[in-house]
């Protein structure tokens, strides 16, 4: 079997057919093949400002394209591109089927780039198939864009606006997740956390869609909850379970660490001292050991015990059905914590009374919106951008994300070359 006959089964092209097929390179160590490319006889070119054929003005040198690597044999396609002679656009270069514009790459090649490049990071993906980090950047930037292109976004219903730390120091990105039951993605990424980064999203969802929302979710940052307010007004807007419990948490770890070393000062026994997971994690996720120091905890009468109690006692708010009730809750539990002198947790309680309304929609949206989606995305996130630390740019950071979390569609082909 030929080369060719292999090449027309996987990857054939209308009005093009494979010519010669030779080594391009004898070294020993640089192997490379060189597909040669012709259009078919009679067939006309495609103007690449219009899109419709036109006559051949004339052929330009021929150009190569890289293709998908055959037993880690480099692979080329080479092609002398015509100029056509369009009506409407004068002289342009023609389109040509296997790569975009100015691209050295082909599309099969790009697309089965960015597919590693999910499974690996951009650096192995470079390794593995014998190319450089940029061109697989250049690629996963490549199936981004098409798949920004082509996804479709009717019918999103609930969405779901977080940030997140990105790169060292006070640098933040705002992401918008869709979080409806039958599709979870990241929708959007965005530089910064202000009212103009959230506004940019809606403007680029557009107003009919976010007229259909019905549920937003977020946490407390007020230029979130202002954008939301304006953009999406008739939807439920609820307060993220998830970062009310990072907020109580925070609390807690302050209260902590500043009795700690009071204890410590006075020259007291060290009962704080490793108890720091003991009153962060939930009691159903400590260790026999945790457990252990926890009961010895709970026996004395300290600030940081007492907020652990007050966060623990919390917990039951989750539980109500009826918004009236779990309201009733909340007021006697902001009324207890504003009484209990312990500063960072009553700067909590004021922070859940100013947001009463929000936080009782959860209660209006039940069963919709899942506690852990947010946070479960949110993982994935930051498993991206750890493993992206090579990022320096917004760019590349961007495109990582979209790729590993906007469940973007792909172009499809005959034959699956990954
Ligand atoms: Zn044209």
């Amino acid at each position: 079997m030929q080369l060719k006959t292999i090449l027309n089964r996987v990857q054939k092209f209308k009005s093009f057919v494979y010519g010669d097929i030779v080594w391009l390179d004898s070294g020993q160590e640089n192997l490379a093949i060189l597909v040669q490319i012709l259009a078919r006889a009679n067939s006309k070119a495609i103007c690449s400002g219009c899109g419709s054929p036109g006559c051949c003005y004339d052929t330009l040198a021929p150009r190569m394209f890289e293709f998908v690597p055959l037993w880690n044999i480099a692979v080329y396609f080479a092609y002398a591109m015509r100029r056509v002679d369009c009506r409407s656009c004068g002289v342009r270069v023609e389109i040509v089927p296997w790569a975009d514009g100015k691209n050295t790459l082909t599309r099969t090649y790009m697309q089965f780039l960015a597919a590693w490049a999910r499974k690996l990071s951009w650096k192995e993906t470079a390794t593995a198939f014998c190319t450089t980090w940029e061109k697989v950047f250049h690629s996963v930037e490549w199936a981004v864009q098409w798949g920004l292109a082509h996804r479709d976004l009717s019918n999103v219903q609930s969405i779901g606006v977080d940030e997140v730390l990105w790169q060292r120091g006070h640098k933040y990105l705002t992401v918008v997740y869709q979080i409806d039951t039958e599709c979870k993605r990241l929708l959007w990424v965005g530089k910064d956390r202000t009212i103009k980064t959230l506004m940019r999203f809606f403007r680029m969802f557009g107003k009919e869609r976010s007229a259909q929302l019905l549920f937003v979710c977020s946490d407390m940052w007020k230029p979130y909850l202002l954008v939301i307010a304006k953009k999406a007004s008739q939807a439920i807007h609820v307060l993220d379970r998830f970062h009310i419990a990072m907020h109580m948490n925070k609390a807690i770890d302050e209260v902590r660490a500043k009795e700690a070393r009071a204890l410590k000062a006075k020259g007291m026994f060290p009962i704080l001292t490793h108890s720091r997971w003991c009153l962060l994690k939930r009691p159903e996720n400590l260790t026999p050991n945790q457990e252990i120091k926890l009961s010895d905890l709970l026996r004395y009468n300290l600030k940081a015990v007492r907020s652990y109690l007050l966060k623990e006692d919390f917990q039951f708010f989750w539980t109500y059905v009826r918004p009236y009730y779990a309201g009733v809750f909340l007021d006697r539990w902001c009324k207890r914590t504003m009484l209990s002198k312990i500063e960072p947790m009553k700067k909590v309680a004021r922070m859940l009374r100013s947001h009463r309304e929000l936080l009782l929609n959860w209660f209006r949206a039940k069963g919709t919106i899942s506690s852990g989606v947010m946070e479960g995305l949110n993982n994935k996130l930051k498993l991206t951008t750890r493993k992206s630390y090579g990022f320096r740019t917004f760019r590349a950071a961007e495109v990582a994300l979209y790729h590993t979390l906007g469940a973007l569609p792909e172009p499809e082909w005959t034959h699956r070359f990954c």
